[in-house]
Parts: structure tokens; C-alpha cells; sequence
């Protein structure tokens, strides 16, 4: 911690840019830089005792999402968070990305989980910020209430984090999770509408997986488990309270009521739920690894993050597929957290024309996500990539305001200069 002070101190003297790391999985390029310095933060990897009356845990920022929720588990606890990525990145990186997961569908994202933080602030102040919990307050600008937020999810533009307090929940005692079935896209998806508004059932988290992302699930997935005939398949997990029977019960009639061709496949027990994990990871990590192989040739993949409101997913999925189409693209693998309305598309180019080509795509998609109510990006921030993006959801004045922000933390630019604005 000690060290980032002097660092931060002499990088704002000789006005050094400094670009913070975790475990760069990025995929927006935010952790990269060819100005400055780079600066690691994966040996700050402490993991505190819990206060377990308080349900908190201090952490250094380069402590892994994994260790923290296996050591969280260890006191009957959860850390709710739950990036796909959670194995190999930090949770310096998914405070910095305000990160989520397949279970944000139900506990949010990272943000409402952190408690306070300490902070290198561009200068070399170090400084801790609490969130107030407050239920009422109308003192100033609500932009001001909780500094803690301005640094989730700045992408490491305002300030480095040394340290987080993290808050904690009851570790559910069963959880059961269900993998359904469905011969077309648009069944599938009409299914997570069904789910959002059935009023029966509860789930923590809706994802999708379209025919190609099962066509890579089938690699990894225990022989045969996964049934021939479905082009789509819907994963959701339910807290289960005292009755295993009722909760599936619950479920089965829905099921009918849409997909009754197929019989749901059912993950029961720690062991079963972290296959469902791994079968879920296998599409964005082998997506990563067919990208790789264009790089020489200028070619990458090029993932969307993109969410419109949920009821709007099936629209804006069949229209993102048809731009595709026009454009003579292949279409992408499509999968991801459906339940709020955040599917992933998955391109890869093969060469420098090829991804022209898709991020003319993916413009002309972004913009129609506008048009229905969305974001440009859900989870993995804005970084260097998708910076020119911005503009689209942004107007001047929001855009003006953040420069104000980060003017005023950061009067020098030395912080991640290149993400975000
Ligand atoms: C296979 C795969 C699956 C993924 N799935 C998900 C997913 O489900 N949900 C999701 O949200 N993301 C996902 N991601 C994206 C990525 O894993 C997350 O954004 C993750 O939180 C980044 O953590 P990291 O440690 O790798 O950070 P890095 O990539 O090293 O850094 C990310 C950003 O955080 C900043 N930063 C890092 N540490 C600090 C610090 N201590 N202080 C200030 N700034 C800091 C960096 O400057 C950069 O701007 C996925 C990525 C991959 C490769």
C-alpha cells in the first residue's frame, strides 16, 4: 500500500501516466497501455478475517473473486458477486468494472456489495470512503452522497483501491439449478419472459445459451447430458427452501406451459451446480481462445455487452441477427444473462477486414439496442475499445460531467489515461 503512495506521489510529480492491472481479463483492453507505467496489484492478495456479526471480509485488491467467496463460504457466508471470469480475475478489477455475473439477476452487481474502500488518490493521498446506508438523505446533489461510487466502475481513471470492505450474505443452505430445453431461439426466449412474470417461481439467475454456445457446451459436458433436437437451452438456479419437490414442482409447470418437448436436466448439490459453472465458462473461454488465433492477422473476438430491458431481449437478439445476416457476417454465438436482458454476442474476425466489417455490425446493433431502451455496455465497462461508443448513449452533458469528475480527481490525466473518456 505503502509503495503505491510513493509511486502515485512521484508519478503526479514528473506526471507519469499509471495504469492499473488485476488479472487482466478485460476484454475492453482497459488493463493494457503502451503510455507509463503498468501497475500490478495482484501481490496485494489479503484476505482478512471475517467479522462474522458485522457479515463483512477486507480484502487487498488482487485477491481472486474465487478465494473470496471460498473463503466467505468457510463462515456460512456468501460473497455475491459471481463474474463467469471469478477464477482468474481480481476483485480490484470487478470493483473497477462495477463486474456481475449470472447471479446479479438477483443480488446485483458488484457495487452493492462493497462497504468501503481505501484509495490512492491520483496525487498520492491515500483516502477511505464508506457508503452511508443512509435510507433518507437529501443533502446536495445525489451525485455526491456515496463518494465510494465514483470509484466502482471508473475502470481505474479515478483513483487506485488498496483495500475493500466487502459485505456479505447467508450462504443459502440448497440451491438447485435446471437446464431447459427448447427447439427454437424464440421459444427460449419467450420462456425468460414467462419466468420473469410467472409469479411461481424464483430464480437467481436466467441465462441463455443459443445452438452454437451448445454445440461448445457439449465439448466440456458430461456424454450426452445434453439432449439432440434443442437449438436453445435456458440455465436457471432457485434457492430452495424446505422442499426440494415443491421448487421443482413449481418449475415443471412452467416448463410445460412452453417447452414440453424436452425433459429439464437438473443440478443438484455443490458438486453438480459447479459442472453447470464450468459448462457456462467453456463458451466465453473458448470464444477467447478461437479469437487468439486471428491476432497476427489483425483479426480478435469481438464480444458484445450490450442490455435492453428484459421483455425486450427476443426483439433486439432477432434484429441483431439480422444486421448480421445482411452483412454477409456469420452469425455470432449468442449466450449469457438473458434474465436481464444482457445476452453476450460472440464474433470472431478472422482478419483486419472481417473485423471492420463486425464492428459495423455491432454499431448498427448498439444503436437499435438504444433505440429499445438499453446500454451499450452491461458489465465489462467501456475501457479503450468501446470508448467511441459512448457518444451514442451519452449526451454532452453527461459526457461533460464525468470530465468534470475526473478533472477534479485526476487534474493531470495520469490515471488509466485512455479508458473510458
Ligand atoms: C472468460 C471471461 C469471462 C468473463 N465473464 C465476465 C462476467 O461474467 N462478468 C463480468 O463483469 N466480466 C466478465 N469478464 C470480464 C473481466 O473478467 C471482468 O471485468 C473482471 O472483473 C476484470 O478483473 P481483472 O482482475 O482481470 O481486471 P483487469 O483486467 O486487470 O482490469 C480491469 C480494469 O480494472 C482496473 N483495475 C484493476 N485493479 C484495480 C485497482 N486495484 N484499482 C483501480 N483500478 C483497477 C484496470 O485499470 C482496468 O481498467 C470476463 C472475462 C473473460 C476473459
Amino acid at each position: 500500500m505503502e509503495e503505491v503512495v510513493e509511486l502515485l506521489r512521484q508519478a503526479a510529480t514528473d506526471r507519469t501516466p499509471i495504469t492499473c492491472a488485476g488479472a487482466q481479463t478485460s476484454t475492453t483492453a482497459a488493463s493494457i497501455t503502451d503510455k507509463g507505467v503498468l501497475l500490478s496489484l495482484r501481490a496485494l492478495d489479503r484476505i482478512s478475517a471475517i467479522d462474522e456479526r458485522a457479515r463483512t471480509i477486507k480484502v487487498g485488491p488482487g485477491a481472486l473473486v474465487g478465494e473470496i467467496k471460498r473463503s466467505a463460504a468457510t463462515a456460512g457466508l456468501l460473497f455475491a458477486p459471481d463474474p463467469t471470469s471469478e477464477e482468474e480475475s481480481t476483485i480490484g478489477g470487478a470493483i473497477a468494472c462495477n463486474a456481475s455475473g449470472a447471479r446479479t439477476f438477483k443480488y446485483g452487481a458488484a457495487r452493492k456489495h462493497v462497504q468501503a474502500l481505501k484509495v490512492v488518490m491520483a496525487n498520492g493521498e491515500l483516502m477511505e470512503f464508506r457508503r452511508t446506508n443512509l435510507e433518507k438523505n437529501t443533502a446536495g446533489y445525489a451525485l455526491a452522497h456515496d463518494p465510494i461510487d465514483w470509484f466502482i466502475g471508473s475502470e481505474g481513471t479515478l483513483g487506485i483501491v488498496v483495500e475493500a470492505e466487502l459485505a456479505l450474505l447467508p450462504l443459502p443452505a440448497h440451491v438447485v439449478g435446471l437446464a431447459v430445453f427448447f427447439r427454437t431461439e424464440e421459444e427460449a426466449l419467450r420462456f425468460v419472459v414467462a419466468t420473469r412474470e410467472s409469479g411461481t417461481v424464483a430464480p437467481r439467475c436466467i441465462e441463455y445459451f443459443d445452438d452454437q454456445a451448445i454445440g461448445i457446451a457439449r465439448t466440456v459436458a458430461q456424454g450426452g447430458m445434453l439432449p439432440d433436437g434443442s437449438t436453445a437451452m435456458i440455465y436457471v438456479e432457485e434457492e430452495v427452501g424446505d422442499d426440494l419437490d415443491s421448487t421443482l414442482g413449481r418449475w415443471g409447470e412452467l416448463i410445460e406451459s412452453i417447452a414440453p418437448d424436452f425433459d429439464p436436466l437438473v443440478f443438484d448439490g455443490e458438486a453438480r451446480l459447479r459442472e453447470a459453472r464450468k459448462i457456462r465458462h467453456s463458451v466465453p473461454s473458448t470464444m477467447n481462445e478461437r479469437g487468439t488465433r486471428y491476432r497476427d492477422a489483425g483479426g480478435r473476438k469481438v464480444s458484445t455487452d450490450w442490455a435492453v430491458p428484459y421483455h425486450k431481449v427476443g426483439e433486439a437478439i432477432r434484429t441483431a441477427r439480422a444486421f448480421a445476416a445482411d452483412r454477409g457476417v456469420e452469425q455470432a454465438v449468442i449466450y449469457g444473462h438473458v434474465g436481464n436482458g444482457h445476452p453476450h454476442q460472440n464474433f470472431i474476425a478472422r482478419n483486419a477486414r472481417e473485423l471492420a466489417t463486425i464492428e459495423g455490425v455491432v454499431e448498427q446493433t448498439l444503436k437499435r439496442v438504444l433505440a429499445l431502451g438499453g446500454t451499450v455496455a452491461a458489465e465489462h465497462g467501456i475501457g479503450k475499445i468501446k470508448r467511441r461508443w459512448l457518444p451514442l448513449q451519452m449526451n454532452g452533458l453527461q459526457i461533460a460531467m464525468m470530465t468534470a469528475v475526473k478533472r477534479e480527481l485526476d487534474p493531470l490525466g495520469i490515471l488509466a489515461p485512455g479508458n473510458i473518456l
